[in-house]
């Protein structure tokens, strides 16, 4: 027996866009979704496990070289987004300075998000630091202002950082994804797909002591893993990429944004904050 499709009331649906925290128009003109057939799914890209670093020690952990897999199975992404993905690719490979990555993400068109941002939000803070932040996405305030972490969130962040001691004088800022994403929902899979090679040239021209990576997304991308964030903050892990001769110490941690929602971890975002000082000084002394 064929089941009656239900009575979609607009009003309701309205509603539960605002509540869900889409607050902008992305297009000049209203469609109607209700009768379009569903969107081919992208697929998960499973992206290769990094294994967890070896605790700090005098003697440092042989370099790795990379696993000669690509993180990302592009046989499971469509064919737009794999030509995206090849052209930043080359784009990220031409890069030799963090103006050309900046100005080659000012070009690079494959990626819609631009279109409904106001700017490309790069990055904030000493490149020159030991210290490199990757975060998720700009929310509203960055995308205003051009720059990543600066809203609620934000400045929570850089709380927690100078409650260790470090401010953006000492830490290098950035996000896996560089435009908004309309309503702040969370960049989809293709879309941080089409960014990673930017994300990856990035972290290989700033050349951080350590890495953070700051909530669930930044991890999964730069750890290749599916894993929550729950299960992964507070562990150390190599982080390698071609580019680099050495792996790089990163340490995931809860996003402030999570934090602010769920306070009750503070405790545990506490230990991980001790963790990542405990290893700076570390290294600091060798
Ligand atoms: N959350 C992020 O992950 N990045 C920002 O820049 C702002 C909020």
């Amino acid at each position: 027996m064929s089941e009656a499709s239900p009575h979609i009331d607009p009003a309701a649906l309205l509603k539960l866009y605002i509540e869900w925290g889409a607050d902008e128009a992305i297009e000049p003109t209203p469609q109607s979704r209700l009768g379009a057939t569903a969107e081919p799914a992208v697929a998960q890209v499973p992206i290769p496990v990094q294994r967890p670093a070896a605790p700090p020690g005098p003697a440092a952990p042989a370099p790795r070289s990379q696993p000669a897999s690509p993180r990302l199975d592009m046989r499971k992404l469509g064919p737009l987004d794999q030509t995206a993905i090849e052209n930043a690719r080359d784009a990220a490979r031409n890069a030799a300075s963090l103006e050309d990555i900046r100005a080659a993400l000012g070009r690079f068109d494959g990626i819609s998000l631009r279109k409904t941002a106001t700017n490309l939000v790069f990055a904030d803070g000493n490149p020159a630091a030991e210290v490199m932040l990757v975060g998720e996405a700009p929310g509203a305030d960055e995308d205003r202002q051009g720059k990543p972490f600066v809203g609620v969130s934000g400045q929570l962040l850089d709380r927690m950082m100078a409650a260790i001691g470090l401010d953006r004088t000492t830490f290098y800022i950035t996000n896996v994804c560089f435009w908004r994403p309309p309503g702040n929902r969370k960049p989809t899979e293709a879309e941080l797909a089409a960014q990673q090679p930017f994300v990856l040239r990035h972290i290989e021209l700033v050349k951080p002591r350590i890495l953070v990576l700051v909530g669930g997304s930044s991890a999964q991308m730069l750890l290749g893993t599916n894993e929550g964030i729950t299960r992964l903050r507070g562990r150390w892990f190599d982080y390698h990429s071609d580019g680099l001769e050495q792996p790089i110490p990163a340490i995931p941690l809860f996003h402030p944004a999570y934090l602010l929602r769920q306070p009750e971890l503070k405790r545990e975002a506490w230990r991980d904050l001790l963790k990542l000082k405990g290893r700076l000084e570390a290294l600091r002394g060798s």
